[in-house]
Protein backbone atom coordinates (compact mmCIF):
# COMPACT_ATOMS: atom_id res chain seq x y z
CA UNK A 1 0.00 0.00 0.00
CA UNK A 2 1.37 3.46 -0.97
CA UNK A 3 1.64 5.93 1.93
CA UNK A 4 -1.37 8.06 0.25
CA UNK A 5 -3.64 5.49 0.77
CA UNK A 6 -5.75 5.01 3.92
CA UNK A 7 -5.29 2.00 5.75
CA UNK A 8 -8.31 0.50 7.02
CA UNK A 9 -7.47 1.48 10.51
CA UNK A 10 -7.07 4.79 9.83
CA UNK A 11 -10.45 5.20 7.71
CA UNK A 12 -12.24 4.10 11.30
CA UNK A 13 -10.28 6.49 13.24
CA UNK A 14 -11.77 9.09 10.91
CA UNK A 15 -14.89 8.00 10.97
CA UNK A 16 -15.30 7.83 14.76
CA UNK A 17 -14.02 11.18 14.92
CA UNK A 18 -16.23 12.47 11.79
CA UNK A 19 -17.84 15.65 12.48
CA UNK A 20 -21.42 15.46 12.86
CA UNK A 21 -22.83 17.01 9.45
CA UNK A 22 -25.26 19.88 9.09
CA UNK A 23 -27.63 18.12 7.26
CA UNK A 24 -28.69 16.14 10.31
CA UNK A 25 -30.51 18.75 12.10
CA UNK A 26 -33.75 19.79 11.61
CA UNK A 27 -34.22 23.74 11.40
CA UNK A 28 -35.52 24.05 15.27
CA UNK A 29 -32.57 21.96 16.85
CA UNK A 30 -30.34 23.99 14.93
CA UNK A 31 -31.33 27.16 16.58
CA UNK A 32 -30.74 25.62 19.76
CA UNK A 33 -27.19 25.22 18.46
CA UNK A 34 -26.19 27.85 16.76
CA UNK A 35 -26.18 31.30 18.46
CA UNK A 36 -28.14 33.88 17.79
CA UNK A 37 -30.85 31.59 16.37
CA UNK A 38 -32.47 33.54 13.81
CA UNK A 39 -29.06 32.49 12.00
CA UNK A 40 -30.19 28.68 11.83
CA UNK A 41 -32.88 29.81 9.33
CA UNK A 42 -30.52 31.35 7.49
CA UNK A 43 -27.71 28.59 7.45
CA UNK A 44 -31.28 26.60 5.87
CA UNK A 45 -31.82 28.69 3.75
CA UNK A 46 -28.26 28.27 1.94
CA UNK A 47 -28.59 24.67 2.19
CA UNK A 48 -31.74 23.88 1.10
CA UNK A 49 -32.84 26.83 -1.53
CA UNK A 50 -29.57 27.44 -2.34
CA UNK A 51 -27.59 24.45 -2.54
CA UNK A 52 -24.20 25.90 -1.32
CA UNK A 53 -21.42 22.79 -0.14
CA UNK A 54 -19.21 24.73 2.17
CA UNK A 55 -19.92 27.00 5.09
CA UNK A 56 -17.78 29.58 3.46
CA UNK A 57 -20.34 30.58 1.20
CA UNK A 58 -22.91 31.11 3.30
CA UNK A 59 -22.24 34.88 2.86
CA UNK A 60 -24.62 36.56 4.97
CA UNK A 61 -23.29 35.11 8.11
CA UNK A 62 -20.36 36.92 10.26
CA UNK A 63 -16.59 35.27 9.88
CA UNK A 64 -16.88 33.67 13.06
CA UNK A 65 -19.58 32.07 12.55
CA UNK A 66 -18.76 30.28 10.52
CA UNK A 67 -15.70 29.35 11.44
CA UNK A 68 -17.47 27.99 14.32
CA UNK A 69 -19.45 26.14 12.29
CA UNK A 70 -16.82 24.72 10.05
CA UNK A 71 -15.13 23.31 13.18
CA UNK A 72 -18.19 21.58 14.46
CA UNK A 73 -19.67 20.32 11.57
CA UNK A 74 -19.36 19.22 8.30
CA UNK A 75 -21.55 19.61 5.36
CA UNK A 76 -22.50 15.38 4.29
CA UNK A 77 -20.49 15.17 1.18
CA UNK A 78 -22.39 12.01 -1.05
CA UNK A 79 -19.90 11.19 -4.15
CA UNK A 80 -21.65 10.77 -7.19
CA UNK A 81 -19.82 7.95 -8.92
CA UNK A 82 -22.05 6.88 -11.39
CA UNK A 83 -25.41 8.73 -13.26
CA UNK A 84 -27.68 6.32 -15.78
CA UNK A 85 -30.45 8.46 -17.55
CA UNK A 86 -33.03 6.34 -18.91
CA UNK A 87 -35.41 6.83 -21.82
CA UNK A 88 -38.53 7.54 -19.93
CA UNK A 89 -36.87 10.43 -18.34
CA UNK A 90 -35.72 8.89 -15.23
CA UNK A 91 -32.02 8.79 -13.43
CA UNK A 92 -29.79 6.93 -11.43
CA UNK A 93 -27.27 7.81 -9.11
CA UNK A 94 -25.01 5.67 -7.62
CA UNK A 95 -23.24 7.85 -4.38
CA UNK A 96 -20.74 6.96 -2.49
CA UNK A 97 -20.28 7.64 1.07
CA UNK A 98 -17.34 8.71 2.68
CA UNK A 99 -16.47 5.04 4.16
CA UNK A 100 -16.49 3.83 0.55
CA UNK A 101 -19.43 1.72 0.32
CA UNK A 102 -22.08 2.88 -2.41
CA UNK A 103 -26.03 3.51 -2.59
CA UNK A 104 -28.75 4.21 -5.10
CA UNK A 105 -31.28 7.27 -5.61
CA UNK A 106 -33.80 7.08 -8.37
CA UNK A 107 -35.64 10.25 -9.72
CA UNK A 108 -38.12 9.55 -11.73
CA UNK A 109 -40.10 11.74 -13.76
CA UNK A 110 -43.66 11.32 -13.08
CA UNK A 111 -44.90 13.90 -15.55
CA UNK A 112 -43.51 15.79 -18.20
CA UNK A 113 -43.31 19.70 -18.38
CA UNK A 114 -46.68 21.02 -20.56
CA UNK A 115 -46.99 24.46 -22.19
CA UNK A 116 -50.24 25.98 -22.96
CA UNK A 117 -51.11 27.27 -26.94
CA UNK A 118 -49.57 30.25 -26.53
CA UNK A 119 -46.29 28.92 -25.17
CA UNK A 120 -46.73 29.68 -21.40
CA UNK A 121 -46.33 26.79 -19.05
CA UNK A 122 -49.41 24.49 -18.72
CA UNK A 123 -47.85 22.59 -15.58
CA UNK A 124 -43.66 22.07 -14.45
CA UNK A 125 -42.35 18.58 -14.83
CA UNK A 126 -43.66 16.11 -11.76
CA UNK A 127 -41.14 14.40 -9.66
CA UNK A 128 -40.50 11.48 -7.48
CA UNK A 129 -37.38 10.21 -5.56
CA UNK A 130 -36.74 7.13 -4.76
CA UNK A 131 -34.59 7.07 -2.05
CA UNK A 132 -32.25 4.58 0.09
CA UNK A 133 -32.00 4.05 4.02
CA UNK A 134 -29.47 1.73 4.59
CA UNK A 135 -26.29 -0.06 2.43
CA UNK A 136 -27.83 -3.88 1.76
CA UNK A 137 -30.32 -5.00 4.09
CA UNK A 138 -30.80 -7.31 7.16
CA UNK A 139 -34.57 -8.92 5.71
CA UNK A 140 -33.11 -11.09 3.09
CA UNK A 141 -36.59 -11.03 0.87
CA UNK A 142 -35.74 -13.99 -1.88
CA UNK A 143 -36.45 -11.77 -5.11
CA UNK A 144 -34.48 -8.88 -4.08
CA UNK A 145 -30.67 -7.58 -5.19
CA UNK A 146 -30.39 -5.40 -2.44
CA UNK A 147 -30.83 -8.51 -0.04
CA UNK A 148 -27.54 -10.33 -1.24
CA UNK A 149 -25.37 -8.19 -0.21
CA UNK A 150 -26.74 -8.68 3.31
CA UNK A 151 -27.16 -5.84 5.49
CA UNK A 152 -23.72 -3.39 5.67
CA UNK A 153 -24.60 -0.07 7.17
CA UNK A 154 -27.18 2.38 8.01
CA UNK A 155 -27.26 5.26 6.65
CA UNK A 156 -26.98 8.38 8.32
CA UNK A 157 -30.27 11.14 8.41
CA UNK A 158 -27.72 13.58 6.91
CA UNK A 159 -26.86 10.98 4.24
CA UNK A 160 -30.71 10.28 3.83
CA UNK A 161 -31.27 13.96 3.40
CA UNK A 162 -28.54 14.42 1.31
CA UNK A 163 -29.75 12.35 -1.37
CA UNK A 164 -32.40 14.89 -2.14
CA UNK A 165 -30.32 18.22 -1.66
CA UNK A 166 -27.92 16.65 -4.39
CA UNK A 167 -30.49 15.43 -6.81
CA UNK A 168 -32.07 18.77 -6.33
CA UNK A 169 -29.39 20.93 -7.28
CA UNK A 170 -27.58 18.60 -10.18
CA UNK A 171 -31.13 18.96 -11.85
CA UNK A 172 -31.51 22.74 -11.03
CA UNK A 173 -35.02 21.65 -9.50
CA UNK A 174 -36.04 24.50 -8.06
CA UNK A 175 -36.35 25.47 -4.20
CA UNK A 176 -39.73 25.42 -3.50
CA UNK A 177 -41.45 23.02 -6.23
CA UNK A 178 -42.94 20.09 -5.26
CA UNK A 179 -41.71 16.56 -5.36
CA UNK A 180 -42.58 13.64 -4.02
CA UNK A 181 -40.07 11.08 -1.84
CA UNK A 182 -40.05 7.72 -1.54
CA UNK A 183 -38.67 5.71 1.07
CA UNK A 184 -38.11 2.69 -1.74
CA UNK A 185 -34.40 2.23 -2.49
CA UNK A 186 -32.25 0.11 -0.71
CA UNK A 187 -32.89 -1.36 2.69
CA UNK A 188 -35.86 -1.40 5.16
CA UNK A 189 -37.00 1.99 6.17
CA UNK A 190 -38.34 0.39 9.58
CA UNK A 191 -35.18 -0.97 10.63
CA UNK A 192 -33.45 2.44 10.72
CA UNK A 193 -36.31 4.35 12.00
CA UNK A 194 -34.20 7.12 14.25
CA UNK A 195 -32.34 8.40 10.59
CA UNK A 196 -35.24 8.10 8.67
CA UNK A 197 -37.52 9.61 10.96
CA UNK A 198 -35.13 12.38 11.41
CA UNK A 199 -35.00 12.34 7.57
CA UNK A 200 -38.23 12.96 7.19
CA UNK A 201 -38.77 15.94 9.51
CA UNK A 202 -35.57 18.09 7.52
CA UNK A 203 -37.52 17.53 4.17
CA UNK A 204 -40.52 18.64 5.82
CA UNK A 205 -39.08 22.01 7.33
CA UNK A 206 -40.69 24.84 5.94
CA UNK A 207 -37.82 27.03 6.24
CA UNK A 208 -36.13 24.28 4.05
CA UNK A 209 -37.10 21.99 1.74
CA UNK A 210 -40.70 22.15 2.33
CA UNK A 211 -41.80 18.52 1.50
CA UNK A 212 -45.09 18.00 3.36
CA UNK A 213 -45.27 14.74 5.20
CA UNK A 214 -48.35 13.82 3.16
CA UNK A 215 -45.56 13.61 -0.07
CA UNK A 216 -43.34 11.61 1.76
CA UNK A 217 -43.84 7.58 1.74
CA UNK A 218 -42.11 5.06 4.07
CA UNK A 219 -42.51 1.66 2.34
CA UNK A 220 -41.64 -1.11 4.62
CA UNK A 221 -41.58 -5.34 4.12
CA UNK A 222 -43.83 -5.09 7.50
CA UNK A 223 -41.98 -5.09 10.70
CA UNK A 224 -45.48 -4.70 12.42
CA UNK A 225 -44.08 -3.52 16.01
CA UNK A 226 -42.38 -0.60 13.84
CA UNK A 227 -45.17 0.35 11.89
CA UNK A 228 -46.82 0.81 15.56
CA UNK A 229 -44.26 3.04 16.46
CA UNK A 230 -43.91 5.10 13.20
CA UNK A 231 -47.76 5.45 13.84
CA UNK A 232 -47.32 7.00 17.09
CA UNK A 233 -44.61 9.52 16.09
CA UNK A 234 -47.19 11.16 14.18
CA UNK A 235 -45.40 11.94 11.11
CA UNK A 236 -48.06 12.41 8.88
CA UNK A 237 -46.13 10.49 5.93
CA UNK A 238 -47.82 7.78 4.09
CA UNK A 239 -47.00 4.01 4.55
CA UNK A 240 -46.96 1.42 1.63
CA UNK A 241 -46.62 -2.14 2.58
CA UNK A 242 -44.54 -4.53 0.77
CA UNK A 243 -47.37 -7.65 0.90
CA UNK A 244 -46.34 -9.80 -2.15
CA UNK A 245 -48.40 -13.00 -1.23
CA UNK A 246 -51.77 -13.34 0.62
CA UNK A 247 -50.97 -16.61 2.45
CA UNK A 248 -48.39 -16.81 5.34
CA UNK A 249 -46.45 -20.14 3.54
CA UNK A 250 -45.81 -18.60 0.20
CA UNK A 251 -44.64 -14.91 2.03
CA UNK A 252 -42.35 -16.45 4.32
CA UNK A 253 -40.84 -17.83 1.50
CA UNK A 254 -40.41 -14.98 -0.39
CA UNK A 255 -40.08 -13.10 2.41
CA UNK A 256 -38.43 -14.59 5.71
CA UNK A 257 -39.50 -11.81 7.49
CA UNK A 258 -42.65 -13.33 7.95
CA UNK A 259 -42.20 -15.53 10.57
CA UNK A 260 -41.39 -12.61 13.21
CA UNK A 261 -43.77 -10.90 11.73
CA UNK A 262 -46.94 -12.48 9.89
CA UNK A 263 -50.23 -11.43 7.47
CA UNK A 264 -52.84 -10.97 10.21
CA UNK A 265 -49.62 -8.81 12.24
CA UNK A 266 -49.20 -6.21 9.69
CA UNK A 267 -53.10 -5.88 8.88
CA UNK A 268 -53.98 -5.41 12.50
CA UNK A 269 -50.91 -2.56 12.68
CA UNK A 270 -52.00 -1.20 9.00
CA UNK A 271 -55.79 -0.94 10.74
CA UNK A 272 -54.44 1.18 13.92
CA UNK A 273 -52.09 3.40 11.52
CA UNK A 274 -52.94 7.11 11.61
CA UNK A 275 -53.65 7.87 7.89
CA UNK A 276 -53.93 11.54 5.88
CA UNK A 277 -57.89 11.82 5.45
CA UNK A 278 -56.83 12.31 1.51
CA UNK A 279 -54.59 9.56 1.86
CA UNK A 280 -54.80 5.59 1.67
CA UNK A 281 -52.32 2.61 2.37
CA UNK A 282 -50.30 1.96 -0.73
CA UNK A 283 -49.96 -2.32 -0.02
CA UNK A 284 -47.28 -3.16 -3.09
CA UNK A 285 -48.04 -6.58 -4.76
CA UNK A 286 -44.75 -7.96 -6.44
CA UNK A 287 -45.70 -10.39 -8.92
CA UNK A 288 -44.27 -12.68 -9.70
CA UNK A 289 -45.04 -15.28 -12.93
CA UNK A 290 -46.70 -18.35 -11.68
CA UNK A 291 -45.66 -17.42 -8.31
CA UNK A 292 -48.26 -15.04 -7.25
CA UNK A 293 -49.82 -14.34 -9.75
CA UNK A 294 -53.27 -16.61 -9.92
CA UNK A 295 -56.55 -15.52 -9.72
CA UNK A 296 -57.08 -17.36 -6.66
CA UNK A 297 -54.57 -15.15 -4.66
CA UNK A 298 -56.57 -11.83 -6.31
CA UNK A 299 -59.44 -12.77 -4.36
CA UNK A 300 -57.46 -13.43 -0.95
CA UNK A 301 -55.88 -10.03 -1.57
CA UNK A 302 -59.31 -8.41 -1.88
CA UNK A 303 -60.56 -10.42 1.10
CA UNK A 304 -57.62 -9.37 3.22
CA UNK A 305 -57.78 -5.64 2.42
CA UNK A 306 -61.71 -5.22 3.68
CA UNK A 307 -62.35 -2.44 5.76
CA UNK A 308 -58.61 -1.35 5.10
CA UNK A 309 -58.48 2.35 3.21
CA UNK A 310 -56.05 0.77 1.14
CA UNK A 311 -54.94 0.65 -2.52
CA UNK A 312 -52.49 -2.12 -4.62
CA UNK A 313 -49.89 -1.12 -6.64
CA UNK A 314 -48.97 -4.60 -8.76
CA UNK A 315 -45.55 -4.96 -9.80
CA UNK A 316 -43.67 -6.66 -12.79
CA UNK A 317 -41.14 -8.07 -11.07
CA UNK A 318 -37.59 -7.18 -13.20
CA UNK A 319 -35.55 -9.78 -13.66
CA UNK A 320 -31.78 -9.96 -13.01
CA UNK A 321 -28.87 -12.39 -13.33
CA UNK A 322 -28.99 -15.27 -11.06
CA UNK A 323 -32.76 -15.25 -10.31
CA UNK A 324 -35.29 -18.13 -11.56
CA UNK A 325 -38.23 -15.85 -10.58
CA UNK A 326 -39.46 -14.34 -13.96
CA UNK A 327 -41.44 -11.55 -15.26
CA UNK A 328 -45.53 -11.95 -15.33
CA UNK A 329 -47.19 -12.24 -18.24
CA UNK A 330 -49.01 -8.88 -19.24
CA UNK A 331 -52.69 -10.18 -19.52
CA UNK A 332 -52.16 -12.18 -15.96
CA UNK A 333 -51.80 -8.79 -14.80
CA UNK A 334 -54.18 -7.30 -16.20
CA UNK A 335 -57.01 -9.94 -15.23
CA UNK A 336 -55.41 -9.67 -11.71
CA UNK A 337 -56.02 -5.71 -11.87
CA UNK A 338 -59.47 -6.26 -13.64
CA UNK A 339 -60.95 -8.64 -10.81
CA UNK A 340 -59.77 -6.15 -7.89
CA UNK A 341 -60.76 -3.00 -9.82
CA UNK A 342 -64.08 -4.48 -10.01
CA UNK A 343 -64.78 -5.17 -6.75
CA UNK A 344 -64.22 -1.79 -5.70
CA UNK A 345 -60.25 -1.76 -4.84
CA UNK A 346 -58.08 1.35 -6.29
CA UNK A 347 -55.38 -0.64 -7.84
CA UNK A 348 -52.36 0.47 -10.34
CA UNK A 349 -50.09 -1.63 -11.90
CA UNK A 350 -46.42 -0.19 -11.59
CA UNK A 351 -43.96 -0.44 -14.44
CA UNK A 352 -40.34 -0.10 -13.07
CA UNK A 353 -39.64 2.81 -14.27
CA UNK A 354 -36.17 3.20 -16.24
CA UNK A 355 -36.19 -0.19 -17.12
CA UNK A 356 -33.99 0.20 -19.80
CA UNK A 357 -31.52 1.16 -17.35
CA UNK A 358 -30.31 -0.66 -14.49
CA UNK A 359 -34.07 -1.07 -13.12
CA UNK A 360 -35.29 -2.12 -9.42
CA UNK A 361 -33.85 -1.87 -6.52
CA UNK A 362 -30.13 -2.82 -6.07
CA UNK A 363 -29.20 -3.07 -9.51
CA UNK A 364 -26.93 -0.24 -10.61
CA UNK A 365 -25.23 -0.64 -7.36
CA UNK A 366 -24.70 -4.31 -8.30
CA UNK A 367 -23.44 -3.36 -11.89
CA UNK A 368 -21.43 -1.52 -10.60
CA UNK A 369 -19.49 -4.00 -8.09
CA UNK A 370 -19.54 -7.16 -10.84
CA UNK A 371 -17.32 -4.07 -12.95
CA UNK A 372 -14.73 -3.68 -10.03
N1 LIG B 1 -37.38 -2.46 2.16
C1 LIG B 1 -38.54 -1.75 1.81
C2 LIG B 1 -38.28 -0.62 0.83
C3 LIG B 1 -37.31 -0.88 -0.27
S1 LIG B 1 -37.73 -2.10 -1.48
C4 LIG B 1 -39.60 -2.67 1.26
O1 LIG B 1 -39.30 -3.83 0.98
O2 LIG B 1 -40.74 -2.23 1.17
C5 LIG B 1 -38.87 -1.23 -2.47
C6 LIG B 1 -39.70 -2.13 -3.39
O3 LIG B 1 -38.89 -2.69 -4.45
C7 LIG B 1 -40.33 -3.30 -2.65
O4 LIG B 1 -41.72 -3.28 -2.76
C8 LIG B 1 -39.70 -4.47 -3.33
O5 LIG B 1 -40.57 -5.52 -3.35
C9 LIG B 1 -39.38 -3.96 -4.72
N2 LIG B 1 -38.43 -4.83 -5.44
C10 LIG B 1 -37.40 -5.52 -4.93
N3 LIG B 1 -36.81 -6.27 -5.89
C11 LIG B 1 -37.50 -6.06 -7.03
C12 LIG B 1 -37.39 -6.55 -8.37
N4 LIG B 1 -36.45 -7.40 -8.73
N5 LIG B 1 -38.30 -6.11 -9.29
C13 LIG B 1 -39.26 -5.23 -8.94
N6 LIG B 1 -39.41 -4.73 -7.70
C14 LIG B 1 -38.54 -5.14 -6.74
FE1 LIG C 1 -34.88 -5.36 2.12
FE2 LIG C 1 -37.02 -4.33 0.86
FE3 LIG C 1 -35.15 -5.76 -0.50
FE4 LIG C 1 -36.77 -7.01 1.20
S1 LIG C 1 -37.38 -5.91 -0.69
S2 LIG C 1 -34.55 -7.29 1.06
S3 LIG C 1 -36.99 -5.47 2.79
S4 LIG C 1 -34.85 -3.79 0.51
Amino acid sequence: MSHLQISKDEREIMKTEKKPSIQDYTREELSQLIKPSFRAKQVYSWLYHKYVNSFDEMKNLPQALKDDLKEKYRIEPLKMIRKENSKDGSTKYLFELEDGNTVETVLLLMKKKQFNEDGSVKHQEKYTVCISCQVGCKVGCSFCLTAKSGFIANLTAGEIVEQIRFIKKDNNIDANRRLNIVYMGMGEPLDNLGAVSQSSRVFADLDGMAIAPHRQTISTSGLSTKIVKLGKMELGVNLAISLHAVDDELREQLMPINKAYNIQSIIDAVKAFPINDRKRVMFEYLVIKDVNDSMDAAKKLLALLNGIKSKVNLIYFNPYGGTEYKRPEEKDMKAFQEYLTKHGLHCTIRESKGLDISAACGQLRDNELEEK
